[in-house]
């Protein structure tokens, strides 16, 4: 090539986008287009490596060098190397370089070309698109896929908080974003009492926030936080009327396992969280190992009840209740059982509320209801006799308008007779549309079945409300009995009560009989019968069967529970 022509090929390099460099072994460097070198603050006539260097940015260098000294122990030609980092210009801002260079070889000897780009732009919007990939963007806090990365890279033990306020979703339908960036704000106001915890807050779902503590906490202190971040955000929300929101549940989860996967400690804080909302009373709970067995037991039920109920793993206990006077049997309670579970016997304070919440009541009392009628008729046919059993109802169930037939067509299919049931319901009944109870009551009444109020005392009781309804027995709540053994005025109540249905013709029953002293106490207020552990607890239907009454031998039986060929309904 005549020097012309290599001049004039030189030139064309000043109009290129890119700057373009040799170096050679001893790190002399010749940087071609002035047009792209000019904005940073050094000549790159006969500039050396480290006039480049001494432009990175201090946090970039030291990578840098790193990939220079790999390159240069590169003897593959074809091998390049890419790398990325901030170079300062002359006004002292920093733009983004990337930089790709190759090791050569010909006949006088290695040398390494490569080229520059300035990737700022790209960086930016890079940058960008991250932001609004990782942050929510009503609160500009990081979501859950950023604390998903940050627990991914977590290094030492942390405490996730997480921070459900109820219901904001249903306003957002109804009012839009914008209506929740108050509650927004003042929720992030509260979180400042974790900061001193080495602390990061997320926003991980509409209704969710998360706190990561990355310092260790104490249990205790844990707790008066929680506490006090629950008195904070209800007092905002009683000083500022509608905050949008339907309460605040916390769930705490510290996690000890560095190598625990990010979604399940995320899955453990959230349990932890609805399991406080739906079973404890301080809307927090700290997740330690006692709170995580009853975590799982809880999320058990929730996942398995229906299949539960479909596969006849609920059975049926029955409790007897006997006659204050005689002491003979005159019914049996059927308590529903779900004995066949995975984690053993669970008892229906657990799952009735699920299968209420779910919609499942309905399926589960059919079940009941059919084994109780069931065990009616074949004790009925064995005993000769004309036991009656008591079968719980719950609220959801008895408004279902189909519930009366259903209730008559099992019963007369199961071969017993609709006056050996009776149907308990609780005070909640007396809160619901009185119309409809009412035609549901009175339509029961008319296929012969009895109705108790059970549970009476426990909660809204209202007498003029029960007596308006057409109940034939009353069961007195547990804690009502107990309170009545300690203190005059609820024993003086309930002498009262138990009055007033005698005048009625309204049975009493007082539940929960724990000892001899408290069936003495009763029998003076002349009640109608007892139920409680003095008596019997929740039997079997093959001890039921055997059952006579409290301190009547079984002896007098017609025949012995060996006789009996025992139906498959428990
Ligand atoms: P409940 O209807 O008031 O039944 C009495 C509960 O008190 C039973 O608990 C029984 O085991 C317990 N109990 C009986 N005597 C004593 C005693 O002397 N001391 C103590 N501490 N407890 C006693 P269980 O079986 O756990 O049932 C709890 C509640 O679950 C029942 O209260 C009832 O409201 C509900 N339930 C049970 N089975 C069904 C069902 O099939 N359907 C519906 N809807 N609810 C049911
Ligand atoms: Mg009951
Ligand atoms: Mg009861």
């Amino acid at each position: 090539m005549s020097d012309l022509i290599q001049r004039r090929f030189m030139s064309m390099f000043d109009t290129a986008v890119e700057g373009l460099w040799i170096m050679t072994p001893d790190r002399q460097v010749a940087f071609f287009n002035h047009t792209f070198y000019q904005q940073f603050p050094f000549n790159p006539e006969g500039a050396s490596l480290s006039d480049w260097t001494d432009l990175i940015h201090p946090d970039d260098r030291h990578l840098f060098k790193d990939n220079v000294d790999k390159q240069l122990n590169f003897s593959d030609g074809d091998k390049k190397v890419l790398s990325q980092y901030r170079v300062r210009k002359k006004d002292g801002s920093y733009c983004w370089i990337e930089a790709l260079g190759a090791m050569k070889r010909d006949d006088q000897g290695e040398y390494m070309v490569g080229n520059h780009r300035d990737i700022t732009s790209q960086k930016k919007l890079e940058s960008s698109i991250r932001r609004l990939a990782f942050s929510d963007k009503v609160s500009g806090l990081p979501n859950r896929d950023q604390l998903k990365i940050d627990l991914q890279t977590r290094k030492s033990d942390v405490t996730l908080l997480h921070i459900h306020l109820k219901r904001i979703q249903s306003y957002i339908n109804q009012f839009g974003e914008l209506v929740i960036q108050e509650v927004i704000d003042r929720t992030i106001q509260c979180l400042d009492i974790f900061q001193p915890f080495n602390s990061k807050f997320y926003r991980s779902s509409t209704e969710t926030f998360t706190v990561v503590l990355y310092s260790p906490i104490p249990e205790q202190q844990l707790a008066e936080l929680c506490q006090k971040f629950i008195h904070m955000f209800s007092k905002h929300a009683d000083q500022n009327g509608a905050l949008y929101i339907d309460g605040v549940c916390i769930g705490a989860y510290p996690c000890k396992d560095l190598l625990q996967d990010p979604d399940e400690v995320i899955n453990w804080a959230a349990q932890t969280s609805e399991y406080a909302y739906r079973n404890e009373e301080s809307q927090w709970t700290i997740c330690n190992d006692e709170i995580q067995k009853k975590v799982k037991r809880y999320f058990y039920i929730e996942r398995k009840l229906k299949s539960a109920i479909k596969n006849d793993e609920i059975s049926v206990r029955f409790q007897p209740i006997i006659n204050a006077k005689t002491r003979e049997l005159v019914s049996f309670e059927a308590l529903a059982r779900w004995d066949k579970s995975k984690i053993g016997e669970i008892y229906p304070d657990e799952f009735i509320p699920v299968a209420e919440r779910k919609g499942l009541i309905s399926d589960l009392g059919k079940k009941v209801l059919t084994q109780a009628s069931g065990f009616i008729a074949y004790y009925n046919k064995i005993r000769n006799s004309d036991i009656k059993v008591n079968v719980n109802v719950s609220v959801l169930q008895l408004l279902d308008g189909t519930f009366p037939d259903q209730a008559l067509e099992i019963v007369r299919g199961e071969g017993a007779t609709t006056n050996s049931v009776v149907l308990e319901l609780t005070e909640s009944v007396l809160l619901e549309d009185k119309c409809q109870a009412m035609n549901q009551l009175r339509q029961l009444q008319s296929f012969g079945f009895q109705l108790a109020m059970d549970d009476f005392g426990s909660g809204h009781s209202s007498v003029t409300g029960f007596f308006k309804l057409p109940f034939q027995q009353l069961k007195i709540d547990r804690e009502l009995v107990n309170d009545s053994m300690k203190e005059a005025e609820p024993y003086a109540y309930l002498e009262f009560l138990t009055m007033l249905c005698s005048i009625r013709g309204i049975g009493v029953t007082i539940e929960g009989i724990e000892t001899e002293e408290m069936m003495e106490r009763f029998i003076q207020m002349d009640v109608s019968s007892f139920q409680g552990y003095l008596i019997a607890k929740p039997l079997t239907l093959e001890s039921a069967m055997e059952y006579r009454g409290y301190g009547i031998s079984h002896n007098d039986n017609v025949c012995s529970i060996e006789q009996l060929v025992i139906p498959n309904i428990a």
